[in-house]
């Protein structure tokens, strides 16, 4: 296991909601070796004692339920070192006198990624060091074709074992839960197919609004910021065969399959088939019932630039060209600043066959994969069949209790020498393949930016 983290952008906002807080869980269940460091790194002037304080001050907010020795001892095994990442000398300096394999974790803007990527190059890793780069990973198919060549000549081609692509949301017990289900459960694969499916609605509804992440946000959007990576990676667990074994291999094969099954929209499809829209001035829900708080309209939020037409919502329908899923509708729905907090997955089954029961509704599949959505599967009864009185029958349970965060079940797998939650480079670039001619579409004005109010449903 390697023993050395060596944290890139350890101020920021990732690092200190769920990294930091990920590694005390893991100290916390005796997962992390005794000799094990944190080396962390950003642009601001901090010492040792000063980064650790701030440090134990985000573990007490963002991990409270992390016994304090635990919390404690990890904060004891961090290192601060002032680096500008750009500057392959800082860099240099950051990395002289490591000798043994460290897992490198850009936790940066994407916009970074080249530039810190080469400087790493220029200084050298130890054998047997893994880098590891948060989403999105490029902004289209040339960029994530080009980083993935940059990984290569600077990993000197030692290929998936050196480099891990995060998608945290693999590491959901929720998400996990889906394979889960369509393994071990004999009356779900019978009907995992076009025949008995009729949509298959993916959504990633947001609450939130923007909260001061302009300078990340602006330049990505909703389709970079969520549908390339996790809302793609969550439609390839549901399409895929499932795999023979539980191996990285056969299971990254089988997801790459589902990816290349999607069907890219052509430009004239574009209108039809997405919608992309940009939230106006409005007040989100308070989920405590209180009378909620006013946002301003994205244009006006701190740091955007109006002009550049960022997207804050997105809705895009596929087909898949496979034997299973042809047929079927796929719906990726996903938004900032809506009326409700929902990340679930809603299978839309046909209607009943028999001829007296066409008037019942169909059955519903929900799986929640983050937050309070459970999992559910509407059925329909009745207590009088002439005439016929249907009645909604709902079977329905929590979701699993998980052991880890997401993000510690991530870092494992980066330190461990794991893949299995690493996005391959080939899933990576057939994600791309299905959004860029989107964001082409979307370029080419060929789909107007609707608004809706923030707070609301999303656009009408
Ligand atoms: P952030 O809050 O803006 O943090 C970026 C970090 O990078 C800061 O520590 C910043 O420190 C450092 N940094 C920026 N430029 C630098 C430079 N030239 N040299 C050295 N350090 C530099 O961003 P974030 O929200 O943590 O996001 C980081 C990555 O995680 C992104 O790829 C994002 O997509 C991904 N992600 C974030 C979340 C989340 O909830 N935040 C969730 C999933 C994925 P200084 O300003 O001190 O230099």
């Amino acid at each position: 296991m390697i023993k050395t983290l060596v944290l890139l952008g350890a101020t920021g906002d990732l690092a200190g909601r769920f990294l930091l807080p990920a590694l005390a869980a893991l100290r916390a269940a005796d997962r992390l070796p005794d000799d094990f460091r944190v080396v962390a790194a950003a642009r601001e002037d901090l010492d040792d004692q000063a980064f650790q304080r701030t440090a134990a001050e985000r573990l007490e907010r963002h991990a409270p339920e992390v016994p304090a020795a635990a919390r404690a001892d990890l904060i004891r095994s961090v290192r601060y070192r002032r680096t500008e990442l750009t500057d392959p000398a800082s860099v240099g300096s950051l990395l002289s006198g490591v000798r043994q394999p460290v897992a490198v974790y850009l936790a940066l803007p994407p916009g970074l990624y080249t530039a810190v990527v080469t400087a790493l190059g220029s200084t050298g890793l130890p054998a047997g060091s893994r880098i590891a780069l948060e989403k999105p990973f490029g902004e289209d198919l040339d960029s994530a074709m080009a980083l993935n060549r940059l990984l290569d000549r600077v990993t000197h081609s030692a290929g998936e074992q050196a480099v891990f692509r995060v998608d945290h949301i693999l590491g959901l017990p929720t998400v996990q839960n889906l394979l889960a289900l369509r393994l071990a459960n004999r009356v779900l694969e019978p009907v995992w197919n076009s025949r008995h499916i009729e949509q298959i609605d993916i959504l990633w509804e947001e609450d939130l609004g923007l909260e001061g992440r302009a300078g990340y946000f602006d330049r990505s959007g909703t389709l970079r910021d969520v549908m390339q990576n996790h809302m793609l990676q969550v439609l390839s667990l549901i399409a895929m065969d499932l795999p023979t074994r539980l191996d990285e291999q056969a299971l990254r094969d089988r997801k790459l399959d589902a990816l290349c099954s999607v069907r890219p929209l052509r430009l004239d499809e574009a209108a039809s088939r997405t919608r992309r829209a940009r939230y106006t001035a409005g007040r989100l829900s308070d989920p405590a019932g209180g009378a909620g708080r006013a946002v301003p309209a994205y244009r006006d939020e701190d740091g955007v630039d109006a002009a550049r037409g960022t997207e804050t919502f997105a809705e895009i329908v596929l087909d898949l060209d496979s034997e299973r899923w042809s047929g079927t509708r796929f719906l990726l729905r996903a938004g900032k600043a809506l009326h409700r907090r929902r990340k679930q997955v809603t299978f839309r089954f046909r209607p009943a066959e028999h001829p007296s029961a066409h008037s019942a509704p169909a059955n519903e599949l929900r799986i929640g994969l983050d937050g309070p959505e459970d999992l559910a599967l509407h059925l329909t009864g009745g207590v009088s069949l002439n005439p016929p009185s249907w009645a909604p029958v709902t079977l329905a349970a929590a979701p699993p209790a998980a052991d880890l965060p997401a993000y510690g079940r991530v870092l494992l797998d980066v330190l461990s020498g794991g893949s299995t939650l690493s996005v391959r480079r080939d899933e990576a670039e057939a994600a791309w393949r299905v959004m860029t001619p989107v964001l082409a579409a979307w370029n080419a004005g060929l789909v107007p930016l609707e608004g809706y109010a923030a707070g609301s449903a999303g656009p009408p």
